[in-house]
């Protein structure tokens, strides 16, 4: 018999995902995506009961998208009126420095979440156009928001504090919130299970390495430190991002190119980062590059590596002790090159990897180290999907 289940919707401006989750079990018992909002032909794939269903169909906008997937669960299941359904969970973006925790939405709630767009452009208005849709056709259902930089509103001032204006961060906003908190959220008390320590009392450095990437020093199971910092360019080299680079860019770009900020902002979130040095920005590519001998890829997975092993030394220093360093998401879990190249040279600090355990094709959470280091190397799936659900589902019972 299947437990409570959460409906997870994460609503991007073209795209809506979404996973039925089993909050116990931690099962996904149905997953889809409806892609290519607005345009022509959308798409629609629906994984459920019945099997895969896939349709191509213009799908006009977030309301067009949630009706067809609320006929998709109807036609191949599972029937969303046969599951204990007992709340849907919104992935939104930026809570900025109002939300440090899940909450429940309401008009309020919603509309606060739509003014804290300036900071988060792109993502925040398909949050709410997600979240004002889905509160329509799923009335009866209570709606929980839970926020990417929640989990990092636990930085101290002198981690969050960029030495600017003042007047820019108490009239802007201007300040570092850090993004990818569901998963580290997820990732840290999964790594505190492996360790056989209480989270709370556990120091680790985290890095979730996908398509955006970010660093986050975690001590005593909270976040004092994260690479990505007003938006998600800050911090470590990803996939098109640049992270790091000297904020005086702009002006000079601006100067002798003429390139406008918005070009400029532009290039920095979609064509830098490995894409810009090795021409791919699927590091399995890059890989593949760099075996047939391109400098350009070579290049991007030492630049890559580099940045990431001096974070891992930053965050070292900001936290004293660490009992692990955990690996996650696309690149993190399946990328042992990169692992073992940003771990590189770390002996003083405890830190090894062992080449055996690093190469071998595992998918589950695993250690990495040899037995007995100080610090221990982990690799753990995430499942920001499942910890937005259980996220949700403890809001309802503390309600
Ligand atoms: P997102 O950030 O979009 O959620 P993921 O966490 O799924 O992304 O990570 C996607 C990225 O993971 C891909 O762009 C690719 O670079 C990387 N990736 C996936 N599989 C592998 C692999 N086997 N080896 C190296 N990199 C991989």
């Amino acid at each position: 018999m299947a437990g409570a289940a959460v409906l997870v919707l994460n609503c991007g401006s073209s795209s809506i995902k979404y996973q039925l989750v089993d909050v116990e079990s931690g099962e996904r018992l149905a997953h889809g995506q409806i892609e290519r909002i607005g345009e022509e032909t959308g798409r629609l794939a629906h994984t459920g009961s019945a099997g895969v269903k896939e349709r191509d169909e213009r799908i006009a906008d977030h309301e067009a998208g949630l009706r067809a997937m609320l006929a998709a669960f109807e036609d191949s299941g599972p029937a969303l009126d046969a599951v204990d359904l007992i709340a849907v969970g919104h992935r939104i973006v930026h809570g900025g420095d109002r939300f440090a925790e899940p909450v429940v939405l309401d008009d309020d709630v919603t509309a606060a979440i739509d003014d804290l767009a300036d900071l988060a452009p792109l993502h925040n208005p398909a949050n709410v156009a997600g979240i004002r849709v889905a509160r329509t056709e799923l009335p009866d259902l209570p709606h929980v928001a839970v926020f990417d930089t929640a989990f990092h509103q636990t930085m101290p001032r002198h981690a969050y504090t960029y030495a600017v204006p003042r007047r820019w961060a108490t009239e802007y906003g201007v300040r570092r919130y850090g993004f990818h908190g569901t998963s580290i959220a997820y990732v840290s008390r999964e790594a505190a299970r492996m360790l056989g320590r209480r989270v709370a009392e556990t120091n680790l450095i985290v890095a979730h390495l996908g398509n955006g990437a970010s660093i986050t020093a975690v001590a005593d199971g909270r976040s004092i430190d994260t690479s990505m910092g007003m938006t998600p360019l800050e911090g470590l080299v990803m996939g098109t991002r640049s992270g790091d680079v000297d904020p005086a860019l702009t002006g000079h770009l601006h100067r002798v190119a003429e390139l406008s900020v918005d070009e400029v902002d532009g290039a920095l979130n979609r064509e830098s980062g490995v894409l810009a040095l090795a021409g791919a920005n699927d590091m399995r590519e890059v890989h593949r590059r760099a075996e047939d001998g391109d400098d350009g890829a070579r290049l991007a997975i030492e630049v890559y590596c580099y940045r990431l092993r001096k974070y891992v030394g930053a965050y070292y220093a900001a936290l004293g002790r660490v009992d692990a360093i955990v690996f996650t998401a696309g690149v993190g879990e399946n990328d042992a090159e990169v692992r073992g190249k940003a771990l590189a040279g770390l002996g003083r600090l405890g830190i090894a990897v062992d080449p055996d355990r690093n190469a071998a094709q595992n998918t589950g959470a695993r250690a990495i180290s040899p037995d007995g280091t100080d610090v221990a190397v982990l690799v753990v799936p995430t499942d920001e999907e499942l910890e937005i659900a259980r996220q949700a589902a403890a809001v309802l019972d503390e309600a």
